[in-house]
């Protein structure tokens, strides 16, 4: 039987390739939105990650849809790129806000019903440049590492109870996000990648997919890159 999954984000992008991925292999699938509507063949919620109001909503909707989230995928992120010199507080704050104080708020929501079950995953889409640096993201980078120490911390609160977190460091996937960077800056991004490419977003939900599976059940607390290279194992 298939499992519970929700994939916050996962309307679009890596997200949308993660919760693809695990419906195909028969999981019943949720998707967060924030008014797109669901992809077709997922169930969708309304959900801003950075309301926690929202989030317990988002929650209760999908576990009586499709039972206790099983397995969650903490995908949903933004940008705010700008020197630090110049980077307003906002922008530094709202990219804390969505990317990691988001996380914790969905993770803490599925924690009770994960422990109580004994078993559940979480994975966590964080970037190459959390543990690289990002000159124009300083923001961004310590949003991504600080996901580092919150899935390595939920590894050592819930390993006894059978409940896996780990992390996925991707590089640079082909999405609207990477879209929005400039041609020279791209090339520029590429001339590091030693597989020379940037990835597919099924190229990510395919590692995913394995940290929440069974077979990785003894895979905790990890940090996994897909980045074609890039980082060299970091
Ligand atoms: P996209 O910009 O294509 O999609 C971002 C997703 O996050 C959208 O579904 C968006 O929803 C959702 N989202 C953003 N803010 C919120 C919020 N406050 N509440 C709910 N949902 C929100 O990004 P990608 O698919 O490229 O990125 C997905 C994840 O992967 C991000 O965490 C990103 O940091 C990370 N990543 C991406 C890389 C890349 O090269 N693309 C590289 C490394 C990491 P909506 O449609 O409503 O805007």
């Amino acid at each position: 039987m298939g499992r519970s999954v929700l994939v916050t984000g996962g309307n679009r992008g890596i997200g949308l390739a993660i919760a693809r991925a695990f419906a195909e292999q028969g999981d019943s699938v949720a998707v967060t939105h924030r008014g797109s509507g669901a992809p077709e063949g997922l169930f969708g919620v309304q959900c801003d990650v950075t309301d926690a109001e929202a989030v317990d909503r988002a929650f209760t909707e999908v576990e009586e849809h499709q039972g206790p989230v099983e397995v969650l995928v903490s995908n949903a992120g933004i940008t705010r790129d700008g020197l630090l010199m110049r980077m307003k507080e906002d922008d530094f704050t709202s990219v804390l806000d969505a990317n990691l104080t988001a996380a914790y708020r969905v993770a803490k929501r599925a924690t009770p019903k994960m422990v109580r079950a004994r078993k559940g995953r979480m994975v966590f889409v964080s970037s190459v440049v959390g543990l690289l640096g990002s000159a124009g993201q300083t923001n961004y980078a310590a949003s991504k590492a600080g996901l580092v120490g919150l899935a390595r911390s939920i590894a050592r609160e819930l390993g006894s109870r059978n409940v896996t977190a780990n992390v996925v460091a991707p590089g640079f996937v082909r999405t609207d996000m990477t879209a929005e960077l400039p041609e020279k800056r791209q090339q520029e991004i590429l001339g590091q990648v030693p597989v020379g490419r940037y990835a597919e977003a099924d190229e990510i939900a395919a590692v995913v997919r394995f940290l929440a599976s069974d077979a990785a059940g003894y895979v905790t607390g990890a940090v996994v890159p897909v980045d074609g290279g890039l980082g060299m194992g970091h």
